[in-house]
Parts: C-alpha cells; structure tokens; sequence
C-alpha cells in the first residue's frame, strides 16, 4: 500500500538549536525524508539557528554528515545535495542581541513561519521575547518545544504564561513524540473507525491494562540532567500519560484538535491520587557491563528512580475497577514500549478446565516494531479432540502498509509536517500538561521529601521484584518484557 503524500505550503523553518543532538538525530533527517517523498515545497527554507558561528556552507556540511549518519538503512541519499540547498544558517545567541536581524531578513512574507525550539527549555523564554522584539514571529508564527515541559506544575505553569507573553495557545506546538507514532494514531483509528474494540472497551469487559516502555540503555551521558529527573518526570508524566490517555479517554466529537484534547484532558482528571502502595521505584545495579546507577550519575546518595511502576485507577464510568499499570525503566532485559489490554475471560468455560479459554489481549506494540497483536482462542488442529490454543492475530505495520516499514515516516517528520499544516491534534495542549503535572506533583513530592531508597534491580532483568509483587497481590502478572 502506497501512502498519499499531501503537500504542505511553502514554509520557513528556524531551528534552533541546529547544531545540537537532537536536531541531527531527527529534525534533519526526518525534514529530508520529507523532502524525497516529495513533501517539501520547491523554496522551502529550513533556517538553522545556534551559536556556532559558521556559514551556510558549513552548516550544510554539518547537515550533510548528520543526514548520512542517522538516515534509515533504507533512505535515498540521491537527493541529499539537492535538500541542502534548502538549508540557511544564522549565527544566534538566544541571549544575546546579535544575529536576530539577519534572521529577519531571511524570513519571507507569505509562507508559514514555523520556530523550532529545539535547546534547553531555559532558553525557550528568551527565544520567544526575541522573536516578537524583532518583529520576527507575528500571529499567524508557530513555534514548536521540545520536552520537557516543566520539571512541576509551578514550572510548567510558569513555562506556560511565558510563552502565552508572545504566542497564542493556537500557535504553540508541545512535541511528545510518542504521539507521533503510526501505532498511537492507529490506536485512535482502531478504536473509533470500528465497530469492533469499542462496545468492549470498558471495565466491564477490560481486566486491566499494561504500559511498559522498556529500554535497555542506562542513563548514558545524560545521567546529571537524569538524577535531577527520574523516571516519573522523563517518562511518566508525558510520554505514558498521553498513551494512557488514548486508550481511557472517550470517543471525541471529531477528529479536532480541541475535541481530542478535551477528552484526553477528562482523563487526566479523572486519575485518582496514588496510594503508597501503589507505586514501586528502583534503581539499576551490578549490570554485567559494569553499569550501576550510582556510578553512572557519580552520586552515591541518589535516591533517583531509574525504574517506576504504578498502579493507577481512573474514577470515571468508563474504568472504575480496572486498573492501568504503568512501568517504565533503564537498564531492563529489552528495548520495547507496549500496551496491552487484557481482556477478561469468558464467564463460563464449555471446555475442559485445564484447555478452557484465556483471556484476549490485544496488544499495541510501540517500539522496536510497530503493530498489533490481537490474541484469541482456536481450535489447536488436528484430530487430538477439541483442545484450545491461543494464537496471535497480527497486524505488523510493516507488512501490512509495504516496503518493511521504510516508507512509515519516524514521529519527528509527521509531527513537523503537522505543523506547517497548522494541525495540533497530536501536540499536547498548555493545559493538559498542567494538568499531568499536577497528578504526578504529589507522587514526586512525597518522594522527595522522605529518606526512603529505591528498591535495587539487576541490570538487564525486569526490574525490581517489589515490581512484580504490585501484579501478583492483584492475581494479575507483567507480560514479559521482550523486544
Ligand atoms: P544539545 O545537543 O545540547 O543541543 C543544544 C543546542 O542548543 C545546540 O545546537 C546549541 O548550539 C544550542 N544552544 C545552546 N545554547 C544556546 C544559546 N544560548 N543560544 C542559541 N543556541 C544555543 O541538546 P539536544 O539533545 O539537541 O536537545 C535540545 C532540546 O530537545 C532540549 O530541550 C532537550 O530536552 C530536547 N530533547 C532532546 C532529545 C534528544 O534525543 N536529543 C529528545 C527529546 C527532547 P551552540 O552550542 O552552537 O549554541
């Protein structure tokens, strides 16, 4: 299956933070992705901003060298000279006053300007303030920042009315990038363009749920910036929330971005306050690489969690009295990022007990593989009497759209092309943010101000035991974490 390509309208890109990991790990890959599906307008501009100080050429050069390193094992690299052209490069202090007229007189009247910040969000204010001093962004401008949004609700919200300072709500594009997945959208199109998930979908027939973002990296060379974070804040209260969203939240009137957003908000609200018990934290040790969080963030009091699970209860209609467990984690057995809704099982079994049917799962793989699973029972074949077995309905994304996945585009450049179309379905809103941050404010609150430590893991296991007892008191288990 070949997908549509719709154009979007001529546009000027700045990104600032041009030079940066993130911008040549993704931004420029993905815009030149773009531009050999055919999806970047003939005189488009992507305007790179940063205080390196260099001209075009170099920063082309630059560009060049990150497109051919983080391109896709199956991208054309044949038009990579052409993408270039497009490229500028303006040398910027986001504190400073220098550079910002030259970046001006690049800017064009008539096409969408769309500002990336892709820097240190200390930065995003002054960027903005800058922006409207000189005249450079106006009404109809959309910026685009980057996570994390806030470390609490007090910084979010501070965060939030300095932007509100210079851009509108409708102009500010709050990046998650997990909405960006075909997978998350495709969850969205699974459940309200069919008949078949929705007249289920409710505590009635759901067990429980499971979100798990595995990885199996430590925490690198981020560990300062990450042992002042943790997992709740990296990973809970953005990425899991909005996954958690989509799955709980009720059909939208229309597929709009304030309609989407309200009922994604109505769940964040609905989320019943953690009890102690609800919740497990850990920290990855002894790892065979030699890895150990201590060492890794060099601060051997840190109370940090490198791994969270919770228990989290929605008090709606809906899901009264299904639970949704969420675990996140560094260092763990594999690198994945699922969902699964188990269903229960049927309420009475035709069949002998030790064959008698289990539940259904439907399962929302993330990462490494996009896809789903909807497991069910059959018949085992053959002439060996009338014995179940639970095979695997599976929709790999892959196959099913062609080409093994390499024409799916990575979240980055869907969700930058969703800017130039002014769409802001899949951003996140200033509002929902507070509000994620207000339900995880206490449960890092009560954290911070106690003495207690994170339970230990073995690096390269499934995280702490403690973990697997939050499951086991519920008659419930993890599914295993594997890629
Ligand atoms: P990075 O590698 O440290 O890059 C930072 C960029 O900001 C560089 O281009 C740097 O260039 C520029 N910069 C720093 N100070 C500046 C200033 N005063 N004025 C203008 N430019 C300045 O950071 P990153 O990993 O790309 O992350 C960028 C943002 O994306 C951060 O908010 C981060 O949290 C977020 N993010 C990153 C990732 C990722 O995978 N990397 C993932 C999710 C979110 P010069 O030194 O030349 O000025």
């Amino acid at each position: 299956m070949v997908s549509r390509i719709i154009p979007v309208d001529e546009f000027d890109l700045v990104i600032f933070g041009a030079t940066g990991d993130l911008a040549h790990r993704k931004i420029l890959p993905g815009l030149y992705r773009r531009y050999v599906a055919g999806q970047v307008p003939p005189s488009a501009q992507i305007i790179g901003a940063a205080r390196t100080k260099q001209d075009d050429a170099a920063f082309r050069l630059e560009a060049k060298a990150a497109i051919t390193e983080f391109a896709g094992k199956g991208d054309d690299l044949s038009q990579l000279d052409d993408f270039l052209n497009h490229l500028r490069y303006v040398a910027i202090d986001a504190r400073g006053t220098d550079g910002w007229d030259g970046l001006k007189a690049l800017i064009r009247p008539g096409v969408v300007h769309a500002f990336y910040f892709s820097v240190a969000p200390a930065l995003f204010g002054d960027i903005a303030q800058r922006l409207a001093d000189h005249g450079i962004a106006d009404a109809n401008s959309r910026i685009v920042v980057e996570k994390p949004f806030g470390r609490d609700l007090a910084t979010a919200r501070a965060l939030n009315a300095t932007l509100a300072q210079h851009f509108a709500e409708n102009q500010i594009y709050r990046i998650d990038h997990y909405l960006g997945k075909e997978t998350v959208q495709n969850l969205m199109a699974v459940r309200f363009a069919n008949m078949l998930f929705e007249p289920l979908w409710n505590a009635q027939y759901v067990d429980h749920v499971q979100i798990t973002v595995a990885e199996t990296v430590g925490v690198g060379g981020r560990g300062e910036y990450y042992d002042h974070s943790g997992a709740i804040r990296d990973m809970v209260q953005n990425h899991m929330m909005q996954l958690l969203c989509l799955i709980a939240m009720e059909p939208p009137y229309h597929f709009d971005p304030d309609a989407v957003r309200d009922e994604k908000l109505k769940v964040i609200r609905a989320l019943e306050p953690l009890l102690p018990g609800d919740i497990v934290r850990g920290q990855y040790r002894d790892g065979v690489d030699g890895s150990d969080y201590l060492k890794d963030v060099d601060n051997p009091d840190s109370r940090t969690e490198s791994y969270v699970a919770l228990k989290v209860r929605i008090a709606n209609w809906r899901w009264s009295g299904t639970p949704f467990y969420l675990r996140t984690g560094k260092k763990l057995r594999a690198r994945t990022s699922e969902i699964v809704v188990t269903f229960k099982a049927p309420p009475h079994s035709i069949f002998d007990e030790s064959d008698g049917p289990r539940s259904n799962q439907l399962v929302i793989k993330l990462q490494p593989n996009e896809g789903m699973d909807l497991t069910v029972m059959i018949k085992e074949p053959g002439p060996g009497g009338m014995r179940l077995v639970q095979v695997p309905l599976d929709m790999s994304f892959a196959d099913a759209l062609g080409a093994n996945g390499t024409d799916m585009p990575d979240a980055y450049e869907r969700l930058i092309m969703d800017v130039i179309r002014g769409n802001q379905t899949l951003f996140m809103r200033g509002d929902e943010v507070e509000a994620a941050w207000a339900w995880t404010d206490p449960i890092i609150g009560d954290w911070e101000g106690g003495t207690k430590r994170p339970e230990p893991y073995d690096a390269g296991s499934s995280g702490p035991e403690e973990a697997l007892r939050l499951l086991h008191r519920d008659n419930r288990r993890w599914r295993e974490i594997r890629s």
